[in-house]
């Protein structure tokens, strides 16, 4: 059995999606039971978002969800007509109908629960089973959608509940490269990456897969090739099996401009402060990525973090709430920011890698605002203007770009 799950890019119009519909049946003529869970037609799902915007700023969440899943649902069904209409049987559902449980945050669900029974049963009469991506039903039957991409995470569930051999995530790019090629030309494809590379390579923007599509993959061990639409070349093997790969320092390098940073001035340097703050923004659902705290005079510290720009606004009027709860000095927001990030599994073991990293950007002349690591990834946010200069240095200073493993 195999999972094959087609991005918005691959089914944009028409004609391709009679090209997908060609892939399928070529992947069921070898003999294969194949399950094909689908995107939005191209930019459906932005097209929608800017229709509710038009109607209000913060359109009731529940309703956002009826309405973006509209779009996987419009692409199903004209899938499954294709491949009809090449002469074999398909079928078409919802997230809802195949039974994709999922808890009750509307917009950014979770799966809970993937009742496989109806999809088997229509496998066992030979059909191709098309599910629609990115949503699926609460518990007291709401339709919820699972976050931006979050198809991806539709097909690796489906994979793991079903026991697929493979989940193939086709693409608009011939897998998962050293670094964004739109940054960096000499950037090259990565042939095998660990789960736990994948995951730090999602969190810290590169685009190819929804990062919690990487978590389930690897809570529940299925095998993830990340592959080109266009061609039939093999692309990125996402897996466990490390012995298999060869053990490179450094895999990639990645950027994200999507985050603001927060600073927080002016608090008492007293225990439960950042408890507060933290707590404030959890409760609203917010996540939040790098912090930092510095006590500078008079007892009084800092707190900068960073978050997602798209929830600015929610996060600006609780700000305004903590700096008066807590008799702040005040608190100030920089949209104008980029993280870079390096990653490879090979540095837990191998010393140097982050001064190396620091040296490329201080060669460049580029100031580091913040740092963070994890014990295979290091990342700096910097100012969002010099992040292609940035990242092109990374990747050089490391070898990346000659294509050069250094081995740990
Ligand atoms: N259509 C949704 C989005 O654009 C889900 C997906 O493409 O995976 O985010
Ligand atoms: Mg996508």
């Amino acid at each position: 059995m195999i999972v094959q799950k087609f991005g918005g890019t691959s089914v944009a119009d028409i004609e391709k999606i009679k090209r997908v519909a060609q892939r399928v049946t070529q992947t069921y003529e070898q003999g294969n039971d194949v399950v094909v869970v689908i995107s939005a037609l191209g930019d459906t799902t932005d097209r929608l978002i800017k229709l509710a915007k038009e109607i209000c700023d913060r359109p009731p969440e529940r309703e956002m969800d009826m309405l973006l899943s509209t779009g996987e649902q419009m692409s199903v069904a004209l899938l499954s007509m294709a491949i009809h209409s090449l002469g074999y049987q398909a079928i078409s559902f919802t997230g809802a109908q195949v039974g994709i449980v999922t808890d009750s945050t509307h917009t950014k669900a979770k799966i809970i629960d993937i009742k496989v029974a109806r999809i088997l049963e229509e496998l066992s009469k030979g059909r191709i089973v098309i599910v629609a991506g990115f949503q699926g039903v609460s518990l007291d039957d709401h339709i919820t959608t699972l976050g931006r991409g979050g198809s991806d995470t539709t097909a690796v569930a489906l994979a793991a509940s079903l026991g697929a051999e493979v989940c193939e995530i086709y693409t608009d790019v011939e897998g998962v490269f050293t670094a964004d090629p739109r940054l960096v030309p000499e950037a090259r494809k990565i042939d095998r990456i660990t789960y736990d590379e994948m995951l730090e390579m999602a969190a810290t923007g590169a685009k190819v897969m929804q990062l919690r599509s990487v978590e389930f993959g690897r809570n529940y061990g299925v095998v993830i090739h990340v592959r080109s639409n266009f061609s039939d070349n093999e692309g990125t093997w996402i897996t466990d099996s490390e012995e298999r790969m060869e053990k490179a320092i450094i895999r990639g390098v990645t950027h994200d401009v999507t985050e603001a940073k927060i600073t927080l001035m002016g608090v008492p340097d007293r225990p439960g402060i950042a408890a507060y703050l933290f707590r404030c923004l959890a409760d609203a659902n917010i996540n939040v990525d790098m912090i930092i705290q510095n006590v500078g005079e008079n007892n009084q510290a800092d707190i900068s973090f960073t978050i997602s720009r798209d929830d600015l606004d929610k996060v600006k009027s609780i700000m305004e709430k903590v700096v008066e709860e807590l008799g702040a000095r005040g608190f100030d927001c920089d949209e104008e920011i980029a993280k870079i990030s390096l990653i490879g599994a090979g540095m837990k073991t191998h010393p140097g890698v982050a001064a190396d990293m620091f040296s490329a950007l201080a060669e460049h002349n580029i100031n580091i605002e913040m740092i963070s690591t994890s014990s295979i990834k290091i990342s700096c946010v910097i100012k969002a203007s010099e992040v292609q200069k940035a990242v092109q240095a990374v990747h050089r200073k490391f070898g990346l770009d000659k294509g050069v493993v250094m081995h740990g």
